[in-house]
């Protein structure tokens, strides 16, 4: 069976076609509704993927859907009623939600016989227990505004930490897995036994680790002072703090690549932005070390996570009493594990896949709960 798995942005649709674990086709359209870009429109751009690709044996499309509140806790088949709570947690996600819901209605509307799952970010962090959801605020006015830790990344901490655990060999229902996706945007995760149990983000993908252009955790206090003695508009605080913050404020660029070579090369501001960002990361392997009453494996993932030695070492670094030892020569070759033999805890490195991810849960989802015959996920009549 098939499986298309789409990731609809605000201007940008990402898509790759799924047989089992084997790619068949993937693909970018991008600048959707700019002058001189891809497509006039997101039915466009999608009427564009579907034309280049052979759909015969479609089993479903996979939709990445970014905010699922309290709602979703699993992949879910897409019907009218699905589209109307996400619709309903636009406001938990203004940039994100309506470009998923874009995607999902040309979709159906394109492939009316072929069943919709949507695939949550938030979905995976659900297992967390209240009291790590639950912000220590007035309880009624959260209550009433939905107001809670949801997390994200979900998909991708997933991924990692039942592959951490395979590549260990360790038992998946016990293992206990710290991941840190750091890519653009940057995340950690507490699992246990391929449950989340903790993580960085919050309500929003704003709080936690720094990333290229978002602060992390930051007292709410900034905010407040930002207004009323700076006098900046609030929205002039929320685009700052979401796009000229993290390692783009500390050192005016986001590219952790042209950052590290700034540092090699003695630059003091992109020195400090990458001590920030490293000791945030040690702050909180710290915090899930504490969580989860040890480790068996860190993880590093992600475009940052995958890719830099020099972050992968200084996060981790003076860890060793805890267990936790990064070997200099596997660390800087592609080596998978680049903890000493016999380390206490496993250090590794593993490539993210979030839409194989995706497609997996599709599948999985499609398995243990068949539409029935016409629920094909396709709108109601009228
Ligand atoms: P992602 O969001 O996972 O695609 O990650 C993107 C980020 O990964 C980029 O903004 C870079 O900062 C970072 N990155 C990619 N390649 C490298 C590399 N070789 N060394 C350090 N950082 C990298």
């Amino acid at each position: 069976m098939k499986i298309l798995v789409l990731n609809t942005g605000s201007s940008s649709v990402k898509y790759r076609l799924f047989d089992g674990t084997e790619t068949l086709a993937k693909g970018l359209v991008e600048r959707i509704g700019e002058a001189g870009g891809d497509a006039s429109d997101h039915e466009a751009a999608l009427q564009q993927v579907m034309a280049g690709i052979d759909l015969t044996d479609l089993g479903a499309v996979g939709h990445r859907a970014v905010h699922g509140g309290s709602e979703f806790s699993r992949p879910t088949v897409i019907d009218d009623e699905v589209v109307a709570v996400i619709e309903r947690l636009v406001p938990l996600a203004p940039l994100h939600n309506p470009a998923a819901l874009s995607g999902i209605a040309v979709a159906r509307k394109l492939l009316p016989e072929v069943p919709q799952v949507a695939v949550f970010d938030t979905a995976f962090h659900q297992t967390i227990p209240p009291e790590g959801v639950t912000y220590a605020m007035d309880a009624a006015l959260a209550e009433r505004w939905q107001i809670r830790r949801y997390g994200f990344h979900g998909t991708s901490h997933a991924y990692v930490a039942r592959q951490t655990a395979e590549l260990l060999g360790l038992p998946a229902d016990q293992a206990r897995v710290i991941t840190l996706h750091l890519g653009n945007g940057a995340s950690a995760c507490a699992v246990s036994g391929g449950h989340s149990v903790a993580t960085s983000m919050g309500m929003s993908p704003q709080s936690g680790l720094v990333m290229g252009t978002r602060s992390g955790d930051i007292d709410p206090t900034v905010i407040f002072h930002l207004h009323r003695v700076a006098g900046l508009p609030i929205d002039e605080i929320e685009r700052s703090l979401i796009r000229s913050a993290g390692m783009q404020g500390l050192t005016g660029e986001n590219d952790m690549r042209t950052i590290e070579k700034r540092v090699e090369a003695g630059d003091p501001a992109a020195t400090r932005a990458l001590d920030v960002y490293c000791r945030r990361i040690k702050e909180y392997v710290g915090m899930y070390l504490a969580v989860l009453g040890g480790a068996d494996a860190i993880t590093f993932t992600a475009g940052v996570g995958q890719n830099s030695p020099v972050v992968r070492a200084a996060a981790l670094s003076g860890l060793s009493g805890l267990g936790i030892t990064v070997d200099k020569t596997r660390n800087e070759s592609r080596d998978q594990i680049i903890s000493p033999d016999g380390s206490p805890v496993a250090v590794c490195v593993i490539a993210t896949d979030e839409e194989l991810e995706i497609a997996q849960q599709v599948t999985a989802e499609l398995a243990a709960h068949p539409p029935a015959a016409g629920e094909g996920g396709q709108p109601a009549a009228g």
